[in-house]
């Protein structure tokens, strides 16, 4: 049978012009900087950014440590959301390649804002490490894919530029934020010292994240990127698809955002499942099970249903919508859900 995945924006497959531009992709060594497909995945992505250049990583975890790495000192902490990517999903790879202790706080509703940041920051005392970087993720994926207005963003950055700190974003879903927020990719990364953002979930390239900032940085970065095991060598058969995935696939998440509407409206009429589909803002959706059935229960049964969800404990569950499952599909997983929490 042929499952509706909602597990993740992760799972979906290359379209067929991906195929196509991969089969036909131009390729060099690019630990050379000689793959000409790379090499135009890197300007076209910069452009889009409004930052001098760019770097294609495997991995959007590669990406983000590679920034941490050029940011920081070892000994030095970072401050980031609670339920970041980077502090919960990239195996404390911070302490182990930067040497820096992570210093979670808690934004509201998963948005970080200048009150919760501030009171984290170390500076020059001597009994305490300081502060070497502020990271922000936005679209928040396991807060519920919200999104963080622009205004926070930039007054973040503008007030840790003050003290003299850099702020990351890790924009793995920027183009859904982009979308919900209705404003230019550029205006979102601006403000920012450097940006990774992901082709392989929502914009459905089969590998790869990218990095932005300054053009030294990047430059600096391909070298912890190659210390790291990530130096590509024939790359630009990945990066081809990168470069329809940014063509191409960008306009189109409107669609995946108005599927998680539908299925957080019809959710939210479930008894025993708690969600508040207002704040459903992009193509997460977390929401409680608390019926007589819990999350973990709920995965199973939605399983044997046709239907792929994860728990992310025995309280929430999550649900992702991207290109590969329909509104049809939607719509029948919402009737899964109902049949299981009977
Ligand atoms: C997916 C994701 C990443 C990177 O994940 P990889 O699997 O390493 O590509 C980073 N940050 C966020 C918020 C993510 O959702």
């Amino acid at each position: 049978m042929n499952h509706i995945d909602l597990r993740s924006d992760t799972v979906t497959k290359p379209t067929d012009e991906m195929r196509e531009a991969m089969a036909r992709a131009e390729v060099g060594d690019d630990v050379f900087e000689e793959d000409p497909t790379v090499n135009r995945l890197q300007e076209l992505a910069a452009a889009m950014l409004g930052k001098e250049a760019a770097m294609f990583t495997p991995t959007g975890t590669m990406g983000n440590q590679i920034c941490i790495r050029l940011h920081t000192q070892p000994g030095q902490e970072v401050i980031l959301e609670e339920r970041s990517h980077i502090f919960n999903m990239e195996m404390s790879a911070m302490a182990v390649v930067s040497g820096t202790l992570a210093r979670p706080v808690r934004g509201e509703d998963g948005v970080l804002d200048w009150r919760f940041i501030e009171p984290a920051i170390r500076k020059g005392n001597p009994h305490v490490a300081d502060t070497g970087l502020i990271t922000v993720e936005n679209t928040l994926n396991l807060a519920g894919g919200v999104v963080m207005r622009i205004e926070a963003m930039e007054d973040i950055c503008q007030r840790g530029h003050a003290l003299g700190l850099p702020v990351h974003l890790d924009g793995a879903r920027i183009f859904n934020a982009v979308t919900a927020l209705k404003r230019d990719v550029s205006e979102i990364a601006r403000p920012f010292d450097s940006v990774m953002f992901c082709l392989s979930k929502g914009l459905g390239a089969p590998v790869g994240s990218m990095i932005a900032g300054p053009r030294e940085f990047i430059k600096r970065g391909r070298k912890i990127r190659r210390m790291l095991g990530g130096g590509m060598r024939q790359a630009g058969v990945l990066a081809a698809a990168g470069i329809v995935a940014l063509e191409k696939m960008t306009s189109r998440i409107a669609e995946d955002h108005s599927n998680a509407q539908l299925l957080a409206k019809g959710l939210a009429q479930v008894p025993g499942i708690k969600l508040d589909p207002e704040r459903v803002a992009t193509n997460i959706l977390v929401f409680e099970v608390d019926g007589p059935i819990d999350a973990k229960d709920l995965q199973a049964r939605l399983k044997e249903r046709g239907v792929l969800a994860i728990a992310l404990d025995s309280r929430q569950m999550r649900m992702v919508t991207h290109k590969d499952v329909s509104r049809a599909d939607c719509e029948r997983a919402l009737s899964a859900v109902q049949e299981a929490m009977k």
